[in-house]
């Protein structure tokens, strides 16, 4: 099964992967994860993403298609994936369902989380993510249990960068000029599920579930 997370930065995209990754046992493809993780490591292509990253942009198609593509191609997604972040435009939508539709395969659902922008802003501001697992709180709606330390694995807590306000305002830009599209693409070919990002992390998730018809 392969499951699209589609919505605006702050939306609970990462979030919502995490509770599907362990109910539906899918593997979580983040691309922003894989650049982050490049960045890290001082990888060619972490240096080829920085200063888009920085700045809130898109990093080019010709790089972030052929990172995701590589990584959708390992054993470990033979069985399918929970997209995260990817394809953030139409061009990289194409190129997505080129590839699978090459090997038989295809985009099962597109879970569209829709959030206000008030509520993004104030999401972001207030994010906070582990280094080690990218398990992500929030400073007041969903805080450690330790201040700093993740619940999940002890890993350091930290604010991403691009989460400061100038950052957030070019990505926030970026989301509704360049992936907002994508909504019109999957709701033409039948996939998407528009989901309320309201009301807390775990009714989300149960509603997505429901969905997308594993709910209990
Ligand atoms: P995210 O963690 O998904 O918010 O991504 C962080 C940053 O990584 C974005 O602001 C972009 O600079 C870059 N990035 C992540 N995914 C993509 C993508 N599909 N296309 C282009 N750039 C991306």
């Amino acid at each position: 099964m392969y499951i699209i997370l589609l919505g605006a930065p702050g939306a609970g995209k990462g979030t919502q992967a995490d509770t599907l990754v362990r109910e539906l046992k899918l593997v979580h493809v983040a691309s922003g994860d894989l650049f982050r993780q490049a960045l890290g490591q001082g990888t060619e292509l972490g240096l080829k993403a920085k200063s888009y990253m920085e700045k809130g942009m898109l990093v080019p198609d010709e790089v972030t298609i052929q990172m995701v593509l590589e990584r959708l191609s390992s054993p470990d997604c033979e069985s399918g994936a929970i997209l995260d972040g990817f394809p953030r435009n139409l061009n990289q939508a194409e190129a997505l369902d080129k590839a699978l539709a090459e090997q038989a395969k295809a985009i099962d659902k597109v879970v569209y989380i829709k959030v206000s922008e008030d509520e993004l802003v104030r999401r972001l501001s207030g994010r906070w993510i582990c280094r080690d697992c990218q398990m992500p709180y929030h400073a007041t709606d969903s805080p450690p249990r330790v201040w700093g330390k993740c619940d999940k694995c002890g890993g350091e807590l930290y604010q991403r960068a691009d989460d400061i306000p100038e950052t957030v305002k070019e990505r926030l830009g970026v989301y509704f000029a360049e992936t907002a599209p994508l909504i019109d693409y999957y709701t033409r070919a039948g996939k998407l599920l528009e989901m309320e990002g309201k009301g807390g992390a775990a009714r989300v998730g149960s509603r997505i579930l429901s969905a997308l018809g594993e709910g209990r």
